[in-house]
């Protein structure tokens, strides 16, 4: 008897040391993209999913009776934070918005990879900026801007000028962002279903990736880089499994 109460307290303790020490998903040898869906049972669908982001945009059905997306970004956001993966600016009052089939979408944040997750006829792209927009029923569609190095992005030295290189430290922005010059003049995109390129990977995600890029200059890309101790924080292209993609 004693032996067992022994054991159990040393699986107790084992089972709690386990606990703390779960793995936090990123992009190191250790919780990899590869990694993800064992790191947590609620990460499976990184694994299992078969509608999975992002993808390699290479054939695409051209439509012309679709209603295309209707921005209406007018509201400058809020905040802007270091998560540990990436560089997010957050809205506040949820008052910019898209609509896409009929169905009004709000615009929550913001956010960038380096280098680019989607490729379009396998270009990858040094930078790839993802607008996540809910709706009521908290459905997702995400815009994806491409960047190539060029001239300075206006927008960016608004939000980085306030950003804390501590993590999760939020600081409120002290610069109107004029979110139209983060999206190309030209609003050719591709559209396709997907997921969330973080765990949980959840599916169901509508994405839109424009085909024009935008551009930004090496310094402004280099102080992302740094932030991120020059690591990659991309996923890795997914299985197309049969998705159609079109251009809208
Ligand atoms: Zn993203």
């Amino acid at each position: 008897m004693r032996k067992f109460i022994l054991t159990a307290v040393m699986w107790g303790i084992a089972a709690s040391g386990l606990a703390s020490e779960t793995i936090e998903w990123g992009y190191n040898e250790n919780n990899a993209p590869e990694h993800w869906g064992a790191l947590s049972p609620n990460y499976k669908m990184c694994d299992l999913g078969k509608q999975q982001s992002p993808i390699n945009i290479t054939q695409a059905i051209e439509t012309e009776t679709k209603q295309k997306i209707k921005i209406d970004y007018k509201v400058s956001p809020h905040d802007v934070v270091f998560n540990g993966h990436t560089v997010q600016v957050n809205t506040q009052d949820k008052s910019d918005y898209l609509i896409l089939d009929q169905q009004k979408y709000f615009l929550q944040q913001f956010h960038f990879h380096t280098p680019s997750e989607n490729q379009i006829q396998g270009k990858s792209f040094p930078l790839e900026l993802h607008f996540v927009n809910q709706d009521a029923q908290g459905k997702l569609t995400v815009l994806a801007v491409m960047f190539v190095l060029g001239h300075e992005n206006s927008e960016w030295n608004k939000f980085w000028s306030d950003l804390s290189n501590k993590e999760n430290d939020n600081k409120v922005l002290s610069h109107q962002i004029n979110l139209d010059k983060l999206l190309p003049k030209k609003r050719e995109y591709y559209r396709t279903l997907g997921s969330l390129t973080t765990p949980p990977c959840t599916e169901g995600v509508h994405w839109i990736i424009f085909e024009q890029p935008l551009t930004i200059s090496n310094t402004q890309l280099s102080e992302l880089k740094a932030l991120l101790h020059h690591h990659a924080n991309n996923r890795p292209i997914q299985p197309q499994n049969g998705r159609l993609v079109i251009e809208d």
